[in-house]
């Protein structure tokens, strides 16, 4: 099951709480140890793929990066998606997260900016 990491900001104690993806879109998340119903997502940081990264040079071939365009979030999802397949790895809810929401259109930039706490914590999912 994978989990989301909040901060209560009633009683300043993590949270960790468990849902689908598909849950999280309609999910009232309430601290388990107050209750409050403040919480505020932690995230960590996602790399955005890049086609430097030479773990990706070694999955994919040239072409595969030389129609990569950057500027469009729903290609680079597609890529990150592939790429996350391709390696076989679980890659976090936060990845998936911006994944999907890369393939829906929203850009990076857009992504980042909503995410204000993405770079708190670990680098779980730097590729
Ligand atoms: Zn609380």
């Amino acid at each position: 099951m994978p989990y989301y990491e909040y901060i209560c900001q009633d009683c300043g104690k993590p949270a960790r709480l468990f849902f689908s993806f598909a849950e999280y879109e309609t999910a009232q998340p309430a601290c388990p140890h107050c209750a409050g119903q403040h919480l505020k997502r932690r995230i960590r940081r996602v790399a955005i793929a890049k086609s430097e990264d030479a773990r990706m040079d070694s999955l994919l071939d040239d072409s595969a990066l030389a129609n990569l365009d950057e500027d469009d979030p729903q290609a680079l999802g597609h890529f990150m998606r592939k790429m996350s397949q391709e390696m076989g790895e679980d890659m976090g809810d936060e990845f998936n997260e911006v994944v999907d929401r890369l393939e829906h259109g929203e850009s990076p930039e857009a992504i980042e900016e909503s995410l204000p706490d993405l770079g708190a914590g670990g680098d779980d999912f730097m590729m």
